[in-house]
């Protein structure tokens, strides 16, 4: 299908309310948009945050192929990261059960990443280079959810999640920090959420976004600031705000009524790990003010990788794969979808995790873990 303008937009009230985003993670070139996703609500949203943007229709956000194929080719994808966007109605619209991280998978509302993390597993859904898509049919979504909870009723007892709320995790596939600069998306689920007090959103992210200190959450929005030592961010947490920039807006987060835990993840094993994340753990207790330090918990996650994406990585950023790929410590285990995944032997990982409780009781003993995975 060919390219569509969109002249009637500047025409449309809703629309011209709407500022233009101008930012080195978006420069949106182009939106190739399901039609009914354009003419959305959410849709026309998205359409006047990049006015400049060519929309060019096609019958499926999953079937783009001009956006797939750049495997091993970062230049490429991280252009196509941040000149495309995708706009699509979710079609099937359901919650899944969990229990580590969150009681509640939600279903997504967007999709991809404008980051490029060396070791994430969203990229290798949608072709590597995998720009945002965004759904549309939002509504139906938070109706959804607003079903799923009152049918769930308080919860019965505290567990890992949380002590009281039903936990829905909101960001499975992407960062919702960024994807908030896209649409609203990200604020209906905020204030859907906050208007629930037997549940709580939760998202991980690596990239600060002050807008979101705007929006009301209640406490019924979790965030959870991803760190690692900066040497590994720096060579791995690629296009993300720094680990300080994350660590330093954590109170203000707090100020604003979110819930702001940590994700010590993914924990990286090589030489000289043990002081670094002594490091991080002495700064999160010096910068941190007591009322982050009182609310806040850890989940601990150790890297897990995989061999295709090793593969692709060894094309871009072989740096990172030295620090990623250790087959000496790894062992792989083949997942559900048949993909051959690496993760640290169970012995290598029971050592590390015991290692980082201990650290974390001596150097922040505030800091409540969660869980370690
Ligand atoms: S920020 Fe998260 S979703 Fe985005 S590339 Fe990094 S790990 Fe993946």
């Amino acid at each position: 299908m060919g390219p569509v303008t969109q002249p009637s937009l500047f025409d449309d009230l809703e629309a011209a309310a709407e500022t233009p985003v101008q930012h080195p993670l978006l420069d949106v070139r182009r939106i190739w948009a399901e039609p009914a996703a354009a003419a959305s609500p959410r849709g026309r949203q998205v359409l006047a945050r990049f006015p400049a943007a060519e929309v060019v229709e096609v019958a499926s956000h999953w079937a783009v192929p001009e956006l797939h194929g750049n495997a091993g080719n970062v230049d490429r994808w991280v252009r196509v990261k941040t000149e495309n966007l995708v706009l699509g109605v979710k079609k099937s619209i359901a919650t899944r059960e969990n229990g580590r991280s969150a009681n509640w998978i939600a279903p997504s509302t967007a999709n991809g990443c404008a980051m490029a993390c060396a070791y994430c597993y969203v990229p290798r859904r949608k072709g590597y280079a995998n720009p945002i898509t965004v759904f549309t049919n939002i509504d139906q979504i938070t109706a959804h959810l607003r079903r799923h909870v009152a049918k769930l009723g308080p919860k019965p007892e505290p567990d890992q999640c949380d002590p009281a709320a039903w936990v829905y995790d909101i960001g499975e596939n992407g960062d919702c920090s960024v994807d908030a600069v896209v649409s609203d998306n990200v604020a209906d689920l905020v204030a859907t959420f906050a208007e629930l007090p037997t549940a709580k959103a939760s998202f991980a992210t690596k990239w600060v976004n002050r807008q979101l200190l705007e929006l009301d959450p209640r406490g019924r929005t979790r965030i959870r600031f991803s760190v690692m030592p900066d040497t590994d961010a720096r060579l791995l947490d690629i296009r993300t705000s720094r680990v300080a920039d994350r660590i330093a807006a954590a109170d203000d987060f707090v100020a604003a009524g979110y819930e702001v835990h940590l994700n010590l993840s993914p924990v990286v094993l090589r030489e000289g790990w043990e002081a670094d994340w002594t490091a991080l753990l002495q700064q999160l207790s010096d910068v941190l003010a007591p009322a982050t330090r009182d609310q806040a918990a850890a989940e601990v996650i150790m890297l897990t990788h995989n061999e295709a994406l090793h593969e692709v990585n060894l094309g871009w950023h072989p740096q990172a794969e030295a620090a990623l790929w250790r087959p000496d410590l790894q062992e792989p285990k083949v997942s559900q979808n048949g993909q051959v995944n690496v993760r640290y032997r169970v012995d290598v990982k029971r050592a590390a995790v015991a290692r980082l409780r201990a650290l974390i009781d001596q150097h922040a003993p505030w800091l409540t873990v969660r869980y370690a995975f």
